[in-house]
């Protein structure tokens, strides 16, 4: 059998970074991918424009990854997020930053990111095996033999698995990387959703299915404690809220929900007024408007969609001129447009998260190399690596870097 320096299993962002590295320092790799094409996952990627980096600070890099962030110094200054860009501005693509340092491909599409990794891919001469699909691996004297299914094998010195999380399991990545790992001796830490839409208990939220509230300020709470407050923008879904701030928060919320079996959500309509600003609008225009129908008078203040839910948590008659609203009644709108009120009873399951938390305890992983502390010879890349950042083009990036150590690291230890 033949026996390869490196053998890198995952044709993701992270394991094609692995295999272009490696291949770049002069050694043969060989790519495995279960699937018949390169990074279905990355071509998914934000929206189809791939957000591919941020152009924050190494700082706010490590610290979008939680507390120990740091694990991912090594990764990110050994290729940055300034590496990145010119990594592929140097095949002729060009980048756009967008709101909060998002870096996306002028061309807004991430096929032109996969078009120019397999141009590196191929001049690095990485020889790609699709519909392989790695099932087990056994450490034998020197090197590594991996059970690819049907009697077929393959013999490794190195080996670094790119097999990414759980989610999205269409894409390929369904957590066999987590299941090789773990027949290794590795421990696996909870693997949880990250980036994921929030359930709320009340069902009537269905009918406000579509409606988008743009620059809204949220504030989750459990009892009197705050655990995590921010102004941006969501959307009601069949089932409770998304959208970019929801998914940037479900992380901290996930935490509480295991804890908690429900949390409140109280979404401020106007975060840029003070409440008594807020009071002082609604006297004026009920001053100008005082003959018009309260159902009516509502659409000055929110989407029509939402004024008949606004009728049956305040109990007003809908038909009410606005001039016969009585102070209580407009203390109860106030407390509507300040503090809309939700029950968060938990979030979407881990497949439809954008990215998985939890993944190879980082305590069993040396940061400098990404080389495993109890198999010597094995590295992790990418997602598999426990921990998660919000959206932003953070994990792609730590995709990228983390990929990029591995490979190199790899080819350090075969000298
Ligand atoms: C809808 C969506 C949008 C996203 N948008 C963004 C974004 O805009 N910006 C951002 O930073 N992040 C984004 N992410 C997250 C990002 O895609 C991931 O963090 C990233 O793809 C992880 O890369 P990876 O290489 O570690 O794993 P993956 O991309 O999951 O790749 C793993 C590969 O391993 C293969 N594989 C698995 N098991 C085996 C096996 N046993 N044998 C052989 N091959 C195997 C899989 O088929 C797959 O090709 C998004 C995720 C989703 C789901």
């Amino acid at each position: 059998m033949k026996l390869y320096d490196i053998v890198v299993v995952g044709a993701g962002p992270a394991g094609m970074m692995a295999s272009i590295r490696a291949g770049q320092l002069g050694k043969k790799v060989m790519l495995i991918e279960r699937n018949d094409t390169l990074g279905k996952k990355l071509k998914i990627t934000g929206s189809s424009r791939c957000n591919i980096t941020n152009t924050a600070s190494l700082d706010m890099f490590m610290e979008r990854f939680g507390k120990k962030g740091s694990f991912f110094r090594s990764a990110f200054v050994a290729f940055s997020n300034r590496r990145l860009i010119s990594f592929f501005e140097s095949k002729g693509l060009k980048f756009r930053e967008e709101t909060n340092g998002r870096v996306f491909p002028v061309s807004d599409r991430s096929r032109s990111v996969i078009k120019v990794l397999k141009e590196y891919l191929s001049e690095s001469n990485i020889k790609i095996n699709y519909n392989t699909r790695l099932k087990r691996i056994k450490k034998k004297e020197g090197y590594f033999s991996l059970d690819l299914g049907n009697d077929n094998y393959m013999a490794t010195k190195k080996i670094i698995l790119a097999t990414g999380g759980i989610s999205y399991s269409s894409t390929g990545s369904t957590g066999d990387g987590f299941n090789v790992a773990e027949k290794l001796g590795h421990k696996i830490t909870p693997l949880k959703p990250g980036l994921v839409p929030l359930k709320t208990g009340e069902e009537w939220v269905k009918d406000l299915q579509g409606i988008t509230l743009e620059g809204v300020g949220l504030t989750f709470k459990h009892g009197k404690k705050k655990i995590v407050s921010k102004n941006g923008n969501i959307i009601f879904t069949h089932f409770g809220i998304s959208g970019p701030l929801v998914l940037d928060l479900s992380n901290q919320i996930i935490d509480f929900l295991e804890k908690n079996k429900k949390i409140d959500l109280l979404i401020d309509l106007y975060p840029q007024m003070k409440n008594h600003e807020m009071k002082n609008k609604l006297i004026n225009e009920i001053e100008n408007r005082s003959k018009t129908e309260f159902k009516n008078f509502m659409k000055l203040f929110i989407p029509n969609r939402m004024i008949s839910i606004l009728i049956d948590i305040t109990g007003i008659n809908p038909k009410k001129k606005v001039n016969q609203i009585t102070k209580g009644e407009r203390n109860a709108i106030l407390t509507i447009l300040k503090a809309f009120p939700l029950t968060i009873t938990g979030s979407l399951p881990v497949e439809k998260a954008m990215v998985t938390c939890g993944g190879i305890s980082r305590n069993e992983i040396n940061p400098q190399t990404l080389e495993s502390k109890i198999v010597n010879g094995l590295y992790f890349a990418g997602e598999i690596i426990d921990f998660c950042a919000p959206s932003g083009g953070y994990n792609l990036q730590q995709a990228f870097s983390t990929g990029y150590l591995a490979g190199e690291s790899a080819v350090k230890s075969l000298e």
